[in-house]
């Protein structure tokens, strides 16, 4: 598999990365490993304090660390900016509450004095999506790094920048050789990583699809994985709600990002006595909506990440129209080399429809007419993911128990909130398991080991 860049506003190569080749996995896996052996005897706080100068440098360098986004998968420059202050955030997060969190806990027992101890595990390996190539890796880096175990990683292919950048960054900012690595690797140099026995434990973030393979690679070889995959959320516009809150977030809820990110909202479930005001108001925004450079500020719609990328959301698109939903607005093409795709809306989508279990991975709304609350509730939870989801109600009471009866990892109510470093993230049914972030996220790869004293 070729690493590069193209630039998807241009579609012109960038640079091309040559491979590493195994005796490179070799040595890295053996200075991990060596790492791991080390860090076991070290104090949390040795490392927490090297996570604050982490965060730090990526806040120094904002900037160059952004641009390197937006050239490798075509995000605009501002959400960029976004996505290197919340890996300041995240490493900030562990550095604060880290040592904190690793702290033995005491276990009332007629056995005597027990305690659970957190022990590091040791490497893990990696693999990262493109969409977030920055904030993926630090889900997983930070939290693990303050509990002792090195990372190893495999990045998108299409994003071999910003996983150099990475690395770069958190070597520049004094973390040791060996602590984070980037692989720029084959499938099969996966596979053999997952079977060393060096490697403790699999994370992945990405498709069902490569979920399910390095899962089963993790599985036979009796490691433990986490899987954060797609998710189909559901925005549900409940029957009190007040639709002027609604209007001011539906409309980045789905286009952020150009429309990737694993918790837009995807399907809009609108309560019958709001439906025509809320797609009008819908439509309104998603015409004021400004493709362009991703580098300029006033673009507020970038390019989707890949030429492919593009190609399989107008096949699903296509698909959804050919099985009978009805095109409200958009899909029509953009004369421009970069890989536009002009935000899209569809309603009328049946269950016969293959839409309707589809994730749509970029800026396209499906919006469905319901009777009533119940009726929303139930086609939220009528879908193979249960990763996010949004509830707007007049009574916040009324739309948290709504949210309780949603199927998912994560719900917001009467906001929407991409990701915060205190709050776990991850998913139900197809959209994977385990947690990143928060204090669930530094427990995913602990030894929790027990001590009891008589
Ligand atoms: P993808 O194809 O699964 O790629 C993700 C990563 O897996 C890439 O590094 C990819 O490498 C690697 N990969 C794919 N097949 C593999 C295999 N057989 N062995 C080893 N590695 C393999 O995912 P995508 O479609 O580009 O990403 C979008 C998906 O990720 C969406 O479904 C989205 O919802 C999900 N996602 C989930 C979360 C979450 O937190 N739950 C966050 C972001 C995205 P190559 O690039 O070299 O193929």
């Amino acid at each position: 598999m070729a690493y590069k860049t193209i630039n998807p506003y241009t579609n012109e190569l960038v640079k091309t990365y040559p491979n590493h080749d195994d005796a490179y996995v070799e040595k890295t896996l053996s200075k991990a490993d060596a790492l791991y052996h080390q860090w076991r005897n070290q104090p949390v706080k040795e490392r927490t304090v090297l996570l604050q100068a982490v965060s730090d440098y990526f806040t120094a360098h904002t900037d160059e660390l952004a641009k390197v986004l937006t050239i490798d998968m075509g995000k605009r420059l501002s959400e960029a900016k976004g996505e290197v202050a919340i890996c300041a955030a995240i490493a900030q997060y562990y550095a604060d509450h880290g040592e904190e969190m690793l702290q033995p806990q005491t276990i009332k027992s007629s056995a005597g004095e027990a305690r659970e101890e957190k022990h590091p595990v040791g490497t893990l390996m990696m693999v990262e999506p493109w969409n977030f190539p920055y904030y993926q890796l630090m889900r997983v880096f930070a939290p693990n790094f303050a509990v002792g175990n090195p990372v190893v990683y495999k990045h998108a292919s299409n994003t071999p920048a910003s996983a150099a950048a990475f690395e770069e960054a958190v070597r520049n900012a004094g973390v040791p050789d060996g602590s984070c690595t980037n692989l720029f690797i084959s499938y099969d140099q996966v596979s053999n990583v997952i079977a060393d026995k060096r490697i403790h434990g699999v994370a992945l973030t990405g498709s069902e699809r490569a979920g399910k393979k390095v899962a089963a690679e993790a599985g036979q070889n009796l490691k433990k994985s986490t899987l954060e995959l797609g998710g189909s959320d559901a925005f549900i516009v409940a029957e009190d709600a007040n639709l002027e809150e609604v209007n001011k977030v539906a409309t980045s809820a789905r286009l952020y990002n150009a429309g990737q990110v694993c918790t837009s909202s995807k399907r809009f479930i609108i309560t019958e006595n709001h439906y025509d005001e809320f797609l009008a108001a819908l439509k309104k925004s998603f015409a004021q909506v400004k493709w362009g450079d991703p580098m300029d500020d006033a673009t507020t719609l970038a390019p989707l990440c890949t030429v492919s990328a593009k190609e399989k959301l107008q096949a699903q698109v296509d698909d959804a129209i050919a099985n009978g939903a009805t095109l409200e607005y958009g899909n029509q093409p953009i004369d421009h080399p970069g890989n536009f795709f002009e935000p899209t809306i569809l309603t009328n989508i049946t269950r016969d429809n293959p839409a309707y279990f589809t994730e749509f991975f970029g800026p396209v709304a499906q919006v469905y007419k319901v009777k009533d609350d119940a009726a929303a509730i139930k086609l939220a939870n009528d879908s193979d993911y249960g990763l996010g989801g949004v509830v707007f109600a007049g009574n916040p009471k009324h739309g948290a128990e709504i949210a309780s009866q949603i199927e998912t990892g994560q719900v917001f109510v009467n906001t929407y909130f991409g990701t915060l470093p205190e709050l776990p993230f991850g998913g139900v049914k197809n959209s994977g398991y385990g947690r990143e972030l928060g204090h669930l996220g530094i427990n995913e790869f602990v030894n929790n080991e027990l001590v009891v004293v008589n």
